[in-house]
């Protein structure tokens, strides 16, 4: 059987067949001299601790460095070991990944956190083989911690990675193709540094973010042009080949802010299982897209009109098409609503874009019945739950019009 670096592809041992054996080390002494100099001092760089570095990638996949810096430092302080991940409340867990998105990888992180106090005996495990039997790491995250935290020989192949060896060594392959992939892991696997593959894989994530940056490459300043073929043939800039993304799918919703007399807001909890699974937000009522369009069309109308001038009071007579519908559709009859939304809310999944545009309403009296999982929140609760960011923009959306 061949092994996972040898791959069958007459291009790519063409490729490296370039690069001999003095190339790829002095290559490899130029690169790691470089990251002694220039690394990035980051919190999870101050030791080889398997926990925090899983913790960091986890984090990193979707946010930015000088986001996470924060959110990673209180993670450690709250969940200071695996053990203390394992055995986190869901409620705290994720109220310590508010404002990071993509909860998934935190409930994820808890499951792989329980595998490794049941199969592990509570050390992370060492192989790259077992790394990957944890929920929620895939072959990069197997990768990184692999390299980082053991010193394995093992390619982290991201869109970093890709960039960087796609100029190197003019590699055309499509990396929003998952199968390409195998064309970067075997060149990555030819040229990785043996006795430091820690820093190597650590490099490239430097070089990536601060250097070989997707549109305006620093490459008069980059360690690696003497070795980069996209350098010398002047195409830097051609490379990665990335063929377009399909257009995340539009969803609708009226967000249904309402105040009681004693200043609380409604919450209520979303499902269990699904995108933003537990999490709390203001109601959300689904609509179509042609109801959108329509209101928003109104809502605009409106706000050119002389009418906006004047406060958006709470009207209960002159029953426009908004609160009609919100009347019609929520059948509370408890609530007086605004006549015209607050304002708009888009936020952007990987596949859905939600458009939520924003009403507001205040009860009558007293006799508001809470549905299943609804509860009040006076504004200084907000804190103690977890919020989505689409929950976080409306709060800010209340804050901006004082009504908060
Ligand atoms: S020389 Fe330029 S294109 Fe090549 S690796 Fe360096 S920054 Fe990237």
């Amino acid at each position: 059987m061949k092994s996972k670096s040898e791959i069958p592809d007459v291009r790519l041992k063409q490729l490296v067949v370039k690069w001999n054996e003095k190339k790829i080390a002095d290559f490899q002494a130029d690169f790691l001299n470089w990251y002694e100099q220039e690394r990035r001092l980051l919190p999870w760089r101050e030791n080889q601790n398997p926990y925090r570095i899983w913790v960091s990638e986890i984090m990193l996949q979707q946010t930015q460095v000088v986001t996470v810096i924060p959110f990673f430092y209180r993670f450690m302080e709250w969940f200071p070991t695996i053990k203390a991940l394992a055995e986190a409340p869901e409620e705290r867990l994720l109220k310590a990944w508010e404002g990071l998105g993509y909860y998934s990888r935190v409930r994820n992180m808890q499951v792989a956190a329980q595998q490794v106090m049941e199969n592990f005996d509570g050390e992370m495990p060492k192989t790259i083989e077992e790394i990957s039997t944890l929920k929620g790491i895939g072959p990069y995250t197997a990768g990184a911690i692999a390299s980082i935290a053991f010193d394995l020989p093992e390619p982290a192949i991201d869109g970093n990675v890709m960039r960087v060896f796609s100029r190197l060594f003019e590699l055309d392959d499509d990396i929003a193709k998952p199968a390409s992939r195998k064309t970067f892991d075997y060149v990555v696997r030819k040229v990785i540094s043996h006795k430091d593959p820690s820093s190597f894989n650590q490099a490239i994530m430097d070089l990536g973010s601060g250097t070989c940056t997707p549109t305006s490459p620093k490459c008069e300043s980059c360690p690696l042009k003497v070795y980069c073929g996209a350098y010398q043939a002047g195409t830097m800039t051609n490379y990665p080949v990335k063929s377009k993304k399909v257009k995340s799918r539009p969803v609708y919703y009226l967000a249904q802010v309402v105040r009681n007399q004693s200043g609380a807001y409604l919450v209520g909890q979303r499902p269990d299982k699904g995108l933003l699974a537990n999490l709390w937000t203001f109601p959300l009522v689904e609509v179509s897209g042609d109801e959108y369009g329509e209101m928003r069309g109104q809502w605009q109308d409106y706000q050119q009109s002389q009418e906006s001038q004047v406060r958006l009071d709470l009207v209960a007579e002159d029953s426009l098409d908004l609160r009609q519908w919100v009347e019609n559709n929520r059948q509370d009859t408890d609530v007086i609503w605004q006549k015209q939304p607050l304002g708009e809310v888009t936020h952007v999944f990987s596949h859905l874009k939600w458009h939520i545009l924003v009403t507001y309403g205040v009860t009558k009296g007293s006799a508001y019945e809470l549905k299943d999982k609804e509860r009040w929140l006076m504004p200084e609760e907000f804190k103690e739950y977890a919020f989505p960011k689409p929950q976080q923009k409306i709060v800010e959306l209340l804050e901006g019009h004082n009504y908060l």
